[in-house]
């Protein structure tokens, strides 16, 4: 899990168990592309997360070809991230987003 550890970045300001409730609170509403999120999650397809100010995220995610990168972004305070592939959220690259946000969470201390 040190991967997730290094690819997302909290500002410290962020409360890290609130950041971890509410990513598992929004997997729970994409349920149909948990499996290949945690896939992609698990191959190392999440370059980059940072959490901001009111639990702004900005992120970003390997296509599965690796040809190219979407930018995942949303606030999890509403409970919903967007993508940039023709899915536009709700897809698997939000929810690799939101596995490496809830595995940093529960396991990285800095
Ligand atoms: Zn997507």
């Amino acid at each position: 899990m040190r991967e997730s550890c290094r690819s997302v970045v909290h500002s410290p300001h962020v409360d890290r168990t609130l950041v971890r409730l509410l990513a598992s609170q929004a997997l729970s509403k994409i349920v149909g592309s948990h499996e290949r999120g945690r896939a992609m999650y698990r191959a190392g397809a999440v370059l980059a997360v940072t959490i901001g100010a009111e639990h702004a995220v900005s992120a970003r995610v390997r296509s599965a070809t690796r040809a190219r990168a979407y930018s995942v972004s949303g606030t999890l305070s509403h409970g919903r991230l967007y993508c940039q592939c023709a899915w536009g959220g709700d897809c698997k690259h939000v929810a690799a987003v939101l596995f490496a946000i809830a595995q940093a969470s529960a396991r990285c201390h800095r």
